[in-house]
């Protein structure tokens, strides 16, 4: 079987997905290969469309028209070699998506867990293999976390919230003013003008 794949010319890959192209032209998906419709309450009741329902559910993937595919024996054959054993590419991809996973986490490094909000110390990382297949890798982590408590997992890095840093405390904000500043002392009259405009110092500026 001849599995030379030809796209057709201009067509561009379509990003995370194996033998498909779109075109970067298209006014509908710029060349991603996906449009997004917003579904309704309405559309899965199927009342009829509701003016008054403004607000969407949510979003769904489509593909849209100008995406193209090999035929389907030659996706299907693909599709096996891929899925053979120790495939190549597979392997390539597989650890690709664990480099991703695992992020700037080393042994022996600390970092930050945004979810939990408490750091921790990596004790390792482990690898297998499915089936003991060289292009099925797994890992997990092992980590301690601050406070003594390890656990092994396999939660991926997220860099929008997970640091190799624990963030700076926040500012906590002006000093409270001190209570025996707040006029109540039947203090003489000079000084309680003093602490008046002390206080008023003191207080947080807006
Ligand atoms: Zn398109």
């Amino acid at each position: 079987m001849d599995l030379t794949i030809t796209p057709p010319p201009g067509y561009s890959a379509v990003p995370d997905a194996r033998w498909a192209w779109a075109d970067p032209s298209c006014e509908r998906c710029h060349g991603s290969g996906t449009v997004w419709h917003t579904v309704y309450e309405h559309d899965l009741d199927g009342r009829e469309y509701d003016p008054e329902e403004i607000i969407p559910l949510y979003s769904e993937p489509d593909d849209c028209d100008c995406r193209w595919t090999p035929d389907d024996d030659i996706l299907k054959e693909l599709n096996r070699r891929y899925w053979s054993w120790g495939n190549p590419d597979r392997a390539r991809d597989a650890w690709d998506g664990i480099a991703k996973a695992i992020g700037p986490r080393r042994p022996g490094g600390r970092y930050w867990s945004g979810y939990w909000q408490i750091s921790y110390t990596v004790v390792s990382i482990d690898y297998s293999f499915h089936d003991e297949d060289p292009a099925s890798p797994a890992w997990q982590i092992t980590v301690k976390w601050d406070g003594g408590r390890r656990t092994t997992h396999c939660t991926p890095w997220d860099s929008s919230r997970d640091s190799c840093h624990r963030p700076a405390a926040r500012h906590p904000g002006p000093a409270p003013v001190p209570a025996e500043l707040r006029f109540s002392s039947p203090a003489p009259a000079g000084v309680r003008r003093l602490w008046s405009r002390l206080a008023t110092w003191l207080q947080p500026r807006r």
